[in-house]
């Protein structure tokens, strides 16, 4: 498999981890933009935000049901979420992942 978050997920790549259920895994990003910078990627290989479908849509609506929890373990009320899309948007892995960004006050502009 040449998915670097499929190998992470599958435990060959050591992470720190930050929360885990049968769809989700959340680690702490290795390269932080922000004082608090995890990433929160789904289990299914889904190669970008772009392939959600109404089949692979519940592995989608684990991460945001899992974010509650994850700020809550990282006793934080405040945070972004961000998702590259595509290279021109930055995206570097080609498996979902959404980045929880924290720790900071951000500016309303990107
Ligand atoms: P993106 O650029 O939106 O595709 O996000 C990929 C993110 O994964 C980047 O912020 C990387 O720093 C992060 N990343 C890549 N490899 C690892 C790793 N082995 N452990 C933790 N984070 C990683
Ligand atoms: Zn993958």
């Amino acid at each position: 498999m040449d998915c670097i978050f499929c190998e992470i997920i599958a435990g060959r790549i050591p992470t720190r981890k930050v929360y885990e259920d049968d769809n989700v895994l959340a680690i702490y990003d290795i390269k932080p933009q922000a004082p608090i910078h995890v990433v929160i990627m789904t289990k299914s290989h889904i190669p970008s935000a772009a392939q959600i479908t109404h089949e692979n849509v519940s592995a989608v609506s684990a991460i945001f049901t899992a974010v509650p929890k994850i700020a809550a373990k990282l006793g934080i009320t405040s945070y972004r979420i961000i998702n590259n899309c595509g290279p021109d948007a930055g995206q570097t892995v080609a498996h979902l992942h959404f980045h929880l960004l924290a720790g900071k006050q951000f500016s309303e502009t990107l």
